[in-house]
């Protein structure tokens, strides 16, 4: 069918790879660019004799536009992937548009000097999209992602409309370290230590970090503390979903996880302020990612399940109705799989659902979109049949 150009190649795109890989008829060939490219080469020598797709590799500087560019028309891929890190939204996209190739990613665009989750600058795109003719779907993960997915199958079927949502994120896998962030550090400290934040009746409405608190039991888990954090589907979905009166975001955290975190805060371990040291300028966050394990390296040690999903609240002919779609997901499954944990599986599969969905024209409109935007059908089905399959709860516990 085509040939995709995957940026990045950590936790996130090696699942995404994998999946690319066990799905030859779409993916006929991909390219792995990344900035350390022994990374690329490495699997693409324990995959290349297990699939029909023909893997290339290269090294590329995702900041440098002119690189990027040079690099897309060598290769000419339908569509680019990017699983690097949020920095490199725009110049990405900045590259596609150049080369008029389709763009997909998982997360929006953050300035380095400022975690600020917000669409503002990825949306400013959309004329320029619109008029190469060209499509860039935000937020093919799992959260954004999925979330959006369920949120949009949720309005074509069950629903007149929707008043609220809540988007539960459980992860009861147990790494066995004190503490260890699941996907990038830099990236899951910024949400995390950030303010919290939700939407009711169109308003954003801040808390402190981690200041509201709820008590879930996770089918497939059981009992976890959640914590509501900004999110960046809220801002979306928000738009999206007709009817919303309030939606939040919620994430479980364990105790350890917390008492450690509040610690590298208090010390200034987690500030993305530049400092001196020794005469040379460092992030403290990103020195604190350099000391703390290679989330790449949890998968063998990680075990339990995730729970992902949404609890909607809204009128269908006329009545009260509720509603709860959800994925979970098994850590040691993943590993055994693709040889990572379940936050990267439950990110890479929906990326490469993301990229075949453009790829084979199922999804087709030119601009930029977020993934609620689309009809949600195929995706699905997609995936049920790639390794996520999502489950229903007609009458859920709610969250107060
Ligand atoms: P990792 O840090 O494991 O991987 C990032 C990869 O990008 C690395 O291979 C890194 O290269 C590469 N990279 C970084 N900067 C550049 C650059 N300038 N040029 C080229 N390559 C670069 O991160 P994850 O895999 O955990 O996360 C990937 C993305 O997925 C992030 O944007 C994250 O926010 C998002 N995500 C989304 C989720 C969702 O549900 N929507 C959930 C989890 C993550 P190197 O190997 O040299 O370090």
């Amino acid at each position: 069918m085509g040939k995709c150009m995957i940026i990045g190649c950590g936790g996130v795109a090696s699942v995404a790879i994998h999946k690319c890989c066990q799905n030859s008829e779409v993916f006929e060939g991909i390219m792995i660019a990344s900035r350390t490219k022994s990374k690329c080469d490495a699997l693409r020598d324990k995959l290349q004799p297990t699939t029909k797709t023909v893997i290339e590799t290269a090294q590329v500087n995702a900041d440098n536009v002119d690189e990027l560019i040079e690099l897309i028309n060598a290769y000419e891929p339908d569509v680019v992937l990017n699983l690097a890190l949020p920095y490199q939204d725009l110049t990405i996209m900045d590259a596609c548009l150049a080369t008029k190739t389709h763009y997909v990613d998982t997360a929006n665009y953050e300035p380095l000097d400022t975690a600020k989750f917000e669409y503002k600058w990825q949306w400013a795109y959309r004329e320029k999209f619109e008029k190469a003719g060209i499509t860039a779907l935000l937020g093919s993960g799992f959260d954004p992602g999925v979330t959006g997915v369920f949120s949009a199958y949720a309005m074509k079927h069950e629903f007149d409309e929707i008043n609220y949502i809540d988007i539960l994120d459980c992860n009861g896998g147990d790494h066995g370290y004190p503490f260890a962030t699941n996907f990038n550090p830099e990236i899951n400290i910024r949400e995390v230590s950030a303010k919290g934040s939700y939407i009711e009746n169109g308003e954003w409405v801040e808390t402190e970090p981690m200041e509201i608190k709820r008590v879930y039991n996770f089918k497939g888990v059981g009992e976890k503390d959640m914590y509501l954090l900004h999110h960046e589907e809220l801002e979306s979905l928000a738009l999206n979903i007709k009817g919303i009166k309030r939606i939040r975001f919620f994430m479980t955290f364990g105790q350890s996880y917390l008492t450690h975190l509040k610690c590298l805060e208090n010390v200034g371990m987690t500030s993305i302020e530049p400092i001196m040291y020794e005469g040379k300028e460092i992030v403290p966050l990103q020195f604190l990612k350099a000391v703390l394990p290679d989330p790449a390296s949890l998968g063998s040690r990680t075990v339990g399940k995730t729970n992902i999903g949404c609890i909607f609240r809204g009128k269908k002919d006329g009545k009260d109705k509720t509603y709860y779609l959800y994925n979970i997901c098994d850590h040691q499954e993943c590993y055994r799989e693709v040889g990572s944990q379940a936050i990267s599986y439950t990110t890479g599969v929906p990326a490469m659902i993301g990229a075949m969905m453009i790829m084979t024209g199922t999804w087709n409109k030119a601009g930029v979109y977020n993934i609620e935007e689309f009809d949600p059908d195929p995706f699905m089905q997609a995936l049920n049949k790639w390794g996520l399959p999502w489950e229903e709860d007609f009458n859920p516990a709610l969250v107060d």
